[in-house]
């Protein structure tokens, strides 16, 4: 017998022309599934009106730690212990809601507690790791400054010994979440090189201050801090980080999350595009009939079914141990630069509606703007491929 759904691709994804699902795992499936319906029920009925009043919805922090999001991919300490495939299918669903809802993930468990995991002491994972995976604790994850962004080498936030303690001075820039964080994790120069320190958000000398107004990840927030003479103890610092590459590892891991969710946003402007051509007449005929449009839907969809592989390529090999940073590199690049692309043509496709937030291509491709800056510039990620094709730094 025939199945015509099939055949019309009703029961599939639409933009999946490969059977992309057949290379999914059933935990990934399961796992993809719970978290499209929590978006579809618990994001997309609102994000617009977040996006508008420029609001990050705190009440859903409990729900995500619920569903077992935050540190997902961390082993231990209340964290799910999930696989980094896994990790990837749901930061695509999350941004298929919104970028600021995969942003706020990433902030929390690949940069934040992957701080804590990787650097921190067993203390420290004990007192901070249970309550973030809940969603009960939020942190964030200090390292740019207004002078320091794509060379964090340059930051001038400096810690010094005082007795037991130290003492932080300096200011740090566009910092996820700062202002409603209990614990921020910030990097310092200090004499021994750069460490890493937890510091309450509440300690005396600690200001978070929102930077408005934004054209991007609007239902997100992003802080200037202000360090003035903040005082913690010994213990606040992560002992076994020292240099970059304590960051650098964390920023590894929320830059392979930000291959998926790209596509997610992608595959979302893709989604409205398609049904609206399909239902909207002009010239006597959906616009979905026309050569024209079909050209569009037909190089957007290429772009997803190539993009979603290439995520998947590289999760497998993470979750065998073998993901080299460059690589990571090759699929922030492309994806994040691919997702802005279809956003910007589905919003074509949808005219004079499409800058409407009544439909979503255009707060994707406004909310991708920060995704291909942070986590390292299409320049920075340029220069990394550069020299791993030549052999030959660039950067300076
Ligand atoms: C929404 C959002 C959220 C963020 N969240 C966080 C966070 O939670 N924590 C945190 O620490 N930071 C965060 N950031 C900061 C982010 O990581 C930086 O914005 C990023 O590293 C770029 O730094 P910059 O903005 O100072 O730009 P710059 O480094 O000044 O770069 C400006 C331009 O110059 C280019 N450029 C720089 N160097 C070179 C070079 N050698 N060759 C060619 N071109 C070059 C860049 O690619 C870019 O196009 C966030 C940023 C945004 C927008």
């Amino acid at each position: 017998m025939t199945d015509t759904a099939s055949l019309t691709g009703e029961t599939l994804e639409p933009a999946d022309l490969i059977d992309f699902d057949s290379l999914l795992r059933g935990e990934e499936l399961v796992l993809r599934s719970a978290v499209r319906d929590f978006v579809d029920e618990q994001i997309r009925p609102h994000i617009a009106g977040w996006y508008e009043a420029a609001h990050f919805p705190l009440e859903i922090v409990p729900e995500l730690g619920k569903l077992g999001l935050l540190g997902m991919h961390l082993h231990g300490y209340g964290c799910a212990g999930r696989t980094a495939v896994e990790y990837g299918v749901a930061g695509a669903e999350l941004e298929a809601g919104d970028s600021g809802l995969r942003t706020f993930v990433s902030v929390q468990g690949s940069l934040a507690m992957s701080a804590i995991a990787k650097w921190g002491s067993e203390e420290q994972k004990t007192r901070w790791l249970p309550g973030m995976a809940a969603g009960e604790i939020i942190g964030c994850f200090g390292l740019t400054e207004p002078t320091a962004g794509s060379d964090p080498s340059a930051m001038k936030t400096f810690a010094r010994r005082d007795g037991g303690d130290w003492v932080l001075n300096g200011t740090k820039r566009w910092i996820g979440l700062a202002n409603v964080a209990d614990v921020a994790v910030i990097w310092a120069q200090t004499e021994e090189g750069i460490r890493g320190f937890l510091v309450p958000t509440g300690s005396r000398g600690f200001t978070a201050t929102p930077i408005a107004p934004k054209l991007s990840m609007r239902a997100s927030i992003q802080c200037e801090i202000e360090l003035t003479d903040v005082r913690v103890p010994a213990e606040a610092r992560l002992p076994d980080a020292q240099g970059l590459r304590g960051p650098f590892s964390c920023l590894n891991e929320a830059r392979y999350g930000i291959i998926w969710g790209a596509m997610g946003a992608a595959r979302d402007s893709f989604e409205a595009a398609l049904a609206y051509s399909k239902a909207r007449l002009q010239f006597d005929k959906p616009l979905a009939g026309y050569q024209l449009t079909q050209q569009k839907l037909v190089d957007m969809a290429l772009e997803i079914n190539k993009g979603f592989l290439l995520a998947l390529h590289l999760g497998r090999l993470k979750d065998a141990g073998t993901l080299q940073n460059h690589q990571i590199s090759v699929g922030k690049l492309n994806n994040v630069r691919e997702a802005i692309a279809i956003a910007r043509e589905a919003r074509t496709i949808l005219g004079g509606n499409g800058i409407t937030l009544e439909y979503s291509p255009l707060r994707h491709a406004n909310n991708l703007e920060s995704v291909r800056t942070y986590e390292g510039t299409d320049e920075v990620h340029t220069l990394i491929l550069g020299q791993r094709l030549t052999g030959l730094p660039a950067f300076r």
